[in-house]
């Protein structure tokens, strides 16, 4: 396909035909069958890197792969961080480095043992069945996206586990990119990094121990959803922990002496705006999250989770807590209330929206392999975000995966193809741009 790629005037001749896209299927479907099979499920009470030894076996064999396709620099960390360099195709040595994403774990959510995936040929639009799970169907009521999907070919699990296209289909789709890569020379690409990562899962900044000088300053993380997204903004978010000290007495005699902890607690809380909550906020919306608490008439310890996208909008949660702090120590003499609060992560589009450039690229390669480009916002944080805000710029693209995180997940196999296909042209409409 020629594409006139308009920011810089140039015409670009892009090729993916038949050859290459019936490569890109039977490889990354061949090797997500695979890796599906492979127990990663991270642990969030482990303090560990990784959380689960499981996810090292995964990790050896694509070390192994990785070193069988030809890459450069192939390692594995202690951490379970696999690391390799593709060097740019002859002619494109100065071009901007880029970097391709994806993690090695399952969400602790659903278990993902023994998972054994089954491919439902040609969908027909019926509910899917499960062999494993007779009560369990697969709808679209549940996922509206299977109507368009009519026709293609479904993996799912057995109704047992989940199917892992979260992530091990970011995972499929990069190897299957850099197989084809070796395979066909005329592909175009500049230097191109790739790293899979442990426990994204747990949500405790787990890529921040990348080794940085194996990250470009342009990076993808190849772990969205349905095909053709692509996704620039996530959440800002914080947590609030909130610590309630009161004073307990013996209760026949606790007349203007008691404090209880637990008491104030529960009016305190109940202040909170019952709308501004996460089941009763969608979209834009941001929230107010009590994820936990528990104490004693003495004491009391809680945490909230703060989330919007809008700053404003989660600083004036914040003064609202900071108020009623105020309120309530002078309405409770002696109660003492410690809050703090914990800048988790920062909504990326900020730091991104400064070079348009890796949103406008990302669009074109989507819209190169045929598809529509879907923008979406992530009501949540990913390791893009993180990496983002330490000034390596990382959007998420799509990895095809549905309902991820339960036993009715779901990727037609098109979406393996499709997304392989956006990093080949990614890489190669990278070549014609420099920061
Ligand atoms: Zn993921």
């Amino acid at each position: 396909m020629t594409v006139f790629h308009k920011s810089k005037k140039v015409l670009i001749n892009m090729k993916i035909d038949k050859e290459i896209q019936d490569f890109l299927l039977n490889d990354a479907l061949e090797r997500f069958l695979r890796y599906v099979k492979i127990w990663t499920t991270s642990d969030e009470s482990s303090t560990s890197i990784p959380s689960t030894q499981n996810q090292f076996e995964l990790a050896n064999i694509l070390e192994q792969e990785l070193r069988s396709l030809g890459l450069d620099d192939v390692i594995q960390d202690d951490l379970g961080f696999v690391y390799a360099y593709i060097p740019p195709s002859k002619g494109y040595e100065d071009v901007q480095p880029i970097g391709f994403l994806a993690h090695l774990d399952t969400s602790p959510a659903v278990s993902g043992k023994d998972v054994r995936p089954v491919i439902h040929r040609n969908y027909d639009g019926k509910d899917i069945k499960f062999l494993q799970n007779k009560d369990l169907r697969l709808t679209i009521n549940d996922s509206a996206n299977l109507e368009e999907y009519i026709g293609l070919d479904i993996i799912t699990s057995q109704g047992d586990t989940l199917l892992g296209a979260d992530d091990k289909a970011g995972i499929a789709e990069i190897m299957a990119a850099c197989a084809c890569w070796q395979q066909f020379s005329n592909l175009k690409h500049g230097p191109i990094f790739i790293c899979f990562s442990p426990d994204e899962e747990l949500g405790k900044s787990v890529i921040l121990k990348a080794d940085r000088k194996r990250l470009p300053d342009i990076c993808y993380t190849i772990d969205g959803g349905e095909m053709g997204e692509l996704e620039i903004e996530c959440f800002d978010a914080w947590r609030a922990t909130i610590a309630f000290r009161g004073l307990s007495f013996h209760t026949g005699y606790a007349k203007n002496k008691m404090i209880n902890a637990v008491h104030i607690a529960c009016r305190f809380f109940s202040e909170l705006p019952e709308a501004e909550s996460p089941e009763h906020t969608e979209n834009r919306e941001g929230f107010f999250h009590l994820s936990k608490c528990q104490g004693t008439a003495e004491e009391v310890l809680a945490s909230i989770l703060i989330r919007d996208f809008d700053l404003k909008e989660n600083q004036r949660r914040i003064d609202f807590l900071k108020n009623l702090k105020i309120l309530y120590e002078i309405r409770y003499p002696g109660l003492k209330i410690n809050l703090n609060f914990e800048h988790q992560y920062q909504n990326m589009q900020k730091f991104i929206k400064k070079n348009p450039l890796i949103v406008d690229l990302a669009k074109n390669a989507i819209k190169l392999s045929g598809l529509e480009p879907k923008i979406h916002i992530i009501r949540g944080g990913t390791d893009g975000a993180q990496l983002s805000a330490e000034g390596i710029l990382t959007p998420n693209l799509f990895a095809g995966g549905m309902l991820v995180h339960s036993r009715k997940e779901y990727i037609p196999t098109l979406a393996l193809q499709k997304a392989a296909e956006v990093i080949l042209y990614l890489a190669e409409l990278w070549t014609t741009e420099k920061l």
